[in-house]
């Protein structure tokens, strides 16, 4: 009960919005090659979404946390905060909508289950961010020479090119807009800016960590270790 109180009095000092967090563990992997979803392995004794929901919890800055899982994942999950489960969908696209249809903050957070090592410092910018300009998200420098192979080889330019991660955040009202849009015209993307983007509104970046790497095949996990390790 005094945390509670303790929680709300130190989140009208830092933050005034209500924040929901869309935690996005609906994905099979299929690029991990395990039996358990990528999300479910264990990173330095913890499961890798444990890693990700125990800093959301955490965090004076959400309110409300929405997992998007199968159901016989539920009750690995408990905390204080408003608890929601939404279903997954085909592709992340979809199961990111399920989770916003249960969103009831001013922003939306979502973040990726495979994303274990992201700061929560760098999400509060974000939101903060978001509140300026209704979208943003974390990203960093591109260091690799980017070349375009179809028919032909074509090289782009690295100047100005960013790698996206999550958290992205996005205002709630803007967000379902932007996903009736995108749903209306049929419109595919693999991250929430796009949504927004497809709509017409230009989201910002914000400078994120290089750390926050994605867990897509095995050596990701390897390489998130060591990571974990030097934090
Ligand atoms: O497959 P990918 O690595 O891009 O997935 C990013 C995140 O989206 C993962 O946490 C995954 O569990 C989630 N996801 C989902 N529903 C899907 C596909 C992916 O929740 N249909």
């Amino acid at each position: 009960m005094f945390e509670k109180a303790w929680f709300f009095f130190l989140k009208s000092v830092i933050t005034f919005s209500m924040n929901s967090a869309i935690l996005l563990a609906g994905g099979i992997g299929s690029r991990f090659g395990s039996s358990t979803p990528k999300q479910f392995v264990s990173l330095k004794g913890k499961l890798l979404i444990l890693h990700s929901f125990e800093k959301l919890v955490k965090s004076l800055y959400i309110d409300e946390i929405i997992i998007v899982c199968q159901k016989k994942y539920e009750k690995l999950f408990e905390c204080e905060k408003i608890l929601k489960f939404a279903r997954p969908g085909q592709e992340r696209q979809q199961s990111v909508y399920n989770g916003l249809k249960l969103a009831t903050g001013d922003y939306v957070v979502v973040h990726d289950g495979a994303r274990p090592l992201f700061s929560l410092k760098s999400m509060e910018k974000a939101i903060e961010a978001a509140k300026q300009n209704g979208a943003s998200a974390l990203a960093v420098p591109v260091t690799s020479t980017i070349k375009k192979w179809d028919r032909s080889i074509k090289t782009v330019p690295r100047k100005n090119l960013w790698e996206i991660q999550t958290p992205q955040v996005v205002r709630r009202s803007l967000f379902i807009k932007a996903f009736q849009f995108v749903i209306q015209n049929k419109v595919v993307v693999t991250d929430d800016l796009s949504v927004v983007e497809a709509f017409g509104h230009q989201p910002t970046l914000v400078e994120g960590n290089d750390e926050n790497i994605k867990i897509t095949r095995p050596i990701d996990l390897k390489v998130a270790g060591a990571l974990y390790d030097s934090l």
